[in-house]
C-alpha cells in the first residue's frame, strides 16, 4: 500500500477543503470531513456551503455572466477555453492521484478515462463556439418581415454532480455549459470535492474571468438552497432517481435537466462473439467497482448459451486485481464511501435469499480490510422480482437472468423503471437493429458496452431523467432560442 497521507500532503489537499468562490478560497462556518476510501482516513477537512456561501456564488456567477464574460467575444471565450482544456490535461495525472484518494478511482483507470475527460470535453465544446447557428423562419404573413431566431446562453447554471467521476461532468456538463457563454456553480458531492476543486482552481490561472466557475462543496441542503436560488437560470442535475425527484420540487420555475439512475441490461443471443461479449460486461459492469450510471448491472442471457457465458464472466470478474487505487498495477479499488459499501452490502444481503450467489458476495478482509472494498459479485437465476433485478446497486455486482427468443430478452430488459442504457451483442445485424429499437434506452450498445466518445449524446429516458450531455445535443440544454422578427 502507498502512504495516502504522504500522497496528500503531496497533492497539497489542505489548501482544497474551501469554496472557491470569485475566484478567491472561501472559509465557511461549518465543515465536513473528506474521507480516503482506501484507508477510511480522513484526508481534509472541507467547507460546508449554506446560505452565504451559496448566495456569494450564485451572485458572483451572475455578476460574471452579466460583465466579462458576455464581453468576451466568442473568439476569445474559444481561446480562454481552449487553454483551460491544455492547462487540465496537463495536470491529468495530479487530478486522477486526487480522484484515486478522493473516490478511490484507480489511477490507471483516471489516466486513460476519468481524468482525460475534462480536457477532451472542454476542447470539444470550444470548437462549437462558431457553429451555434440560429434559423431564418419562412413565414405565410401578407406583410413583409423577416424572423430569425438565435441560440443564447441561458445565464447562471447551477451544475450538482454525484460523486462516482466527477471529472467526467466537469468536461461534458460544464464544458458545455461554458462554451455556451453560461456562468456555472458547481456543487460536488460531499464524498468528492477534491478533484472538482483543483480542476476549478485551474480556471484562473487560463485566463477564465473570476465568477466564471464557482465551486460551493456540501451536502445535499447545499444543493437544495443552490436549486431554490432565485438567480439560478438552469439546473443541471446529476445523481439517483430519488434526489432527481427532490431537485424538480426545489426548481420548480427553473430550466431543468435531469441526468439519473440506471439498471442497465446486456442482452447476449446465442449467435454472439461470446468472448467478446463476456469481457464488455465484466469490465463494464466491475469497471469503477460497479459506480457508474450505466453499467451493465444485468446481464440477460439466452438459454443455450447461459452456462458458457456465466463461466467465462465469474473467470473474469476473480481475475481483476483489487486493491490501493494508487498503484499502478490496481483495476479496481474501493467503494466510494462508507455508505456505499452499507448499500451495497445490504442489496447483496438481500440477493442472497432472492438468488445463487455464484462469486463474491463479501467485503475484502486482509490488508484492504480497513478500506470499503467489495469483491466482484456474481448471482445466478435472478428473476425479475428480485430486488437486484429491479433496483439500482451500483457497486461491484451483476445480476445474471436467462431468456428464450427476443420478446423475452426486450420484455426482460425493459422490465424496470429505468431505461439508461443497454447493450446488444448478436451476429445477426437485423436482429441487433430489432431489439435496439425496441428497447427503453437512450444509449444502446451494439456488440460493445461502454465507450463514450465525447461527440456521443448520452441521458435517459422513463425513470433515469431527461435532457443529454455530451455531443451536439447538449448545446440545447445550455442555450435558449430568442426568436427577432423585423418588420420590413
Ligand atoms: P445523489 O442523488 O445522492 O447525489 C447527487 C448530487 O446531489 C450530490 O452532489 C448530492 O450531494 C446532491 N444532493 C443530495 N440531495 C440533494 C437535494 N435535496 N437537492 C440538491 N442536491 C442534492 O447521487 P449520488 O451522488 O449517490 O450518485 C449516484 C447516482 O447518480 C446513481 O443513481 C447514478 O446512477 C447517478 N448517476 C447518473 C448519471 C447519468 O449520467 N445519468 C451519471 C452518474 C451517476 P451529497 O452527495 O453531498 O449528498
Amino acid at each position: 500500500m502507498a502512504d495516502h497521507q504522504k500522497a496528500a500532503e503531496a497533492l497539497s489537499v489542505a489548501k482544497l477543503g474551501k469554496a472557491l468562490i470569485r475566484g478567491e478560497w472561501r472559509e465557511s462556518a461549518e465543515r465536513f470531513p473528506s474521507v480516503d476510501p482506501t484507508s477510511g482516513q480522513q484526508l481534509v477537512e472541507v467547507s460546508l456551503g449554506r446560505e452565504a456561501e451559496v448566495d456569494a456564488a450564485v451572485r458572483a456567477a451572475r455578476e460574471a455572466f452579466a460583465g466579462p464574460w458576455s464581453e468576451l467575444s466568442p473568439g476569445k471565450r474559444r481561446d480562454a477555453l481552449e487553454r483551460l482544456a491544455q492547462l487540465t490535461e496537463s495536470k491529468e495525472k495530479e487530478l486522477a492521484q486526487l480522484e484515486a484518494l478522493d473516490v478511490g478511482t484507480p489511477v490507471v483507470v483516471g489516466r486513460k478515462m476519468t481524468a482525460k475527460a475534462p480536457a477532451r470535453g472542454i476542447a470539444y465544446y470550444a470548437s462549437w463556439m462558431d457553429k451555434l447557428y440560429g434559423d431564418v423562419v419562412p413565414l405565410t404573413t401578407s406583410q413583409p418581415m423577416l424572423d430569425f431566431t438565435m441560440r443564447e446562453p441561458v445565464g447562471v447554471v447551477a451544475a450538482i454532480i454525484p460523486w462516482n467521476t466527477p471529472l467526467v461532468f466537469i468536461g461534458a456538463k460544464v464544458g458545455a455549459a461554458l462554451a455556451c457563454g453560461n456562468s456555472v456553480v458547481i456543487k460536488p458531492s460531499e464524498v468528492a470535492p477534491l478533484s472538482v476543486l483543483r480542476w476549478a482552481e485551474l480556471c484562473r490561472e487560463a485566463g477564465l474571468p473570476d465568477g466564471v466557475v464557482n465551486v460551493v462543496p456540501g451536502d445535499g441542503q447545499t444543493g437544495a438552497l443552490l436549486c431554490g436560488h432565485p438567480e439560478v437560470d438552469l439546473v443541471s442535475f446529476t445523481g439517483g432517481c430519488e434526489t432527481g425527484a427532490k431537485v424538480a420540487r426545489a426548481a420548480a420555475g427553473k430550466r431543468l435537466a435531469l441526468e439519473l439512475g440506471g439498471k442497465s441490461a446486456a442482452v447476449v443471443f446465442a449467435d454472439a462473439d461470446l468472448d467478446k461479449a463476456a469481457m464488455a460486461v465484466a469490465l463494464s459492469a466491475f469497471g469503477l467497482s460497479g459506480q457508474t450510471c450505466a453499467a451493465p448491472s444485468r446481464l440477460l442471457v439466452e438459454d443455450q448459451v447461459h452456462d458458457a457465458v456465466l463461466e467465462k464472466l465469474v473467470e473474469l470478474s476473480r481475475s481483476l486485481s483489487v486493491g490501493d487505487p494508487l498503484e499502478p498495477s490496481t483495476v479496481l479499488g474501493p467503494l466510494a464511501s462508507q455508505a456505499q459499501l452499507r448499500k451495497v452490502s445490504a442489496m447483496v444481503a438481500s440477493g442472497k435469499q432472492e438468488a445463487r450467489l455464484v462469486s463474491g458476495g463479501e467485503r475484502l478482509g486482509g490488508e484492504l480490510s480497513a478500506g470499503f472494498f467489495f469483491a466482484p459479485t456474481v448471482f445466478d437465476e435472478v428473476k425479475p422480482p428480485a430486488r437486484i433485478f429491479r433496483e439500482e446497486i451500483f457497486g461491484p455486482v451483476l445480476s445474471v437472468t436467462r431468456f428464450s427468443g427476443e420478446d423475452e430478452a426486450v420484455a426482460l430488459a425493459n422490465g424496470t423503471s429505468y431505461g439508461l442504457a443497454a447493450g446488444v451483442f448478436s451476429r445477426d445485424l437485423s436482429r441487433a437493429h430489432r431489439v435496439t429499437r425496441r428497447l427503453r434506452a437512450g444509449m444502446v450498445w451494439v456488440n460493445g458496452y461502454g465507450q463514450l466518445p465525447v461527440q456521443a449524446p448520452f441521458g435517459g429516458t422513463k425513470g433515469s431523467g431527461f435532457g443529454r450531455e455530451g455531443g451536439r445535443d447538449a448545446l440545447e440544454t445550455f442555450t435558449q432560442v430568442k426568436n427577432v422578427l423585423i418588420e420590413l
